[in-house]
């Protein structure tokens, strides 16, 4: 909970509550796009939820948390309520809130945080690796094929440069990051107190807070080895014309926010 601070303050916290890579995750999942391919909610591997999720479930679909429960989710791997597992369907494993005819999940404005943060706000904590390029993920072959086309571009070249020179520059935008992430947790409210209390901007829509993103990206993470990365999914996906309103699924553990974990298929990383 960050109660009234004033920059300093809030970046304080930050550093204490939030390991460095998570940001470096963070502005990924700001570059990524969703090409809609659909292989997220599917398959062998599960989506994990804890109570927060389910609530948000229930209330989207007008019943009880204790309802939403039984009716869509079993038990985790541990067995206990903390951490629930979506319910599949059919021969493909189909997520149970995955409309094939409509190509669309059936509760998209809440679905849970791990189909948020996929596929970026993946890591592999054990092996080391804060960045997964999942090779069945569509949009993971555009994000690398973008950083592979960018990141020897004079003018990104130059924005990497200025960020790892300007201390303050890299702080604004860590709360940035931040504030993107509680947007996209549905935590709006919260997002515009931060700004508000850090006296910055929240993150901008045209273009700039990706390039920071970008930037960001290039500077903490090696991009070395990302030219191994292979693409193995369908180029077209299973969707009706090949559109799902941003899937995703599959993980180990429930994502402690910022944070998630995704796993069961082959992963390349850096
Ligand atoms: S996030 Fe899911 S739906 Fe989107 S491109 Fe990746 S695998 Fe496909
Ligand atoms: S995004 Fe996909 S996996 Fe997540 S709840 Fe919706 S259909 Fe299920």
């Amino acid at each position: 909970m960050i109660m009234m601070m004033p920059r300093e303050s809030i970046l304080e916290w930050l550093s204490r509550e939030i390991p460095e890579y998570v940001f470096s995750q963070i502005a990924a999942q700001v570059l990524f796009q969703c090409q809609n391919c659909g292989e997220c909610c599917r398959g062998e591997g599960y989506a994990l939820l804890d109570e927060g999720d389910l609530r948000a479930m229930a209330r989207e679909l007008q019943i009880s948390p204790g309802q939403a429960k039984t009716r869509f989710t079993h038990p985790g791997p541990q067995g206990d309520f903390a951490c629930r597992i979506l319910k599949s369907v059919g021969k493909d494993r189909d997520c149970c809130f995955l409309d094939i005819e409509r190509g669309e999940c059936r509760i998209y404005r809440s679905r849970p945080r791990v189909c948020r943060t996929f596929p970026m706000l993946s890591s592999d904590l054990e092996g080391g690796q804060a960045i997964f390029f999942y090779p069945d993920c569509l949009g993971t072959a555009h994000f690398v094929r973008m950083i592979l086309e960018k990141r020897d571009e004079p003018s990104v070249k130059k924005d990497v440069e200025r960020l790892e020179a300007d201390e303050e520059l890299r702080d604004i935008l860590k709360i940035k990051l931040f504030v993107w992430m509680q947007e996209l947790m549905g935590e709006v409210k919260g997002a515009e107190e931060i700004c508000r209390m850090a006296c910055i901007d929240p993150p901008s829509r045209d273009g700039a807070f990706e390039r920071e993103c970008l930037a960001y990206f290039l500077l903490t993470i090696s991009t070395e080895g990302i030219e191994e990365y292979r693409y193995e999914g369908s180029p077209v996906g299973r969707m009706p014309e090949n559109r799902i309103k941003k899937g995703c699924r599959r993980a180990q553990a429930p994502p402690q926010v910022p944070q998630s974990q995704h796993g069961s298929r082959s992963q390349t990383s850096v």
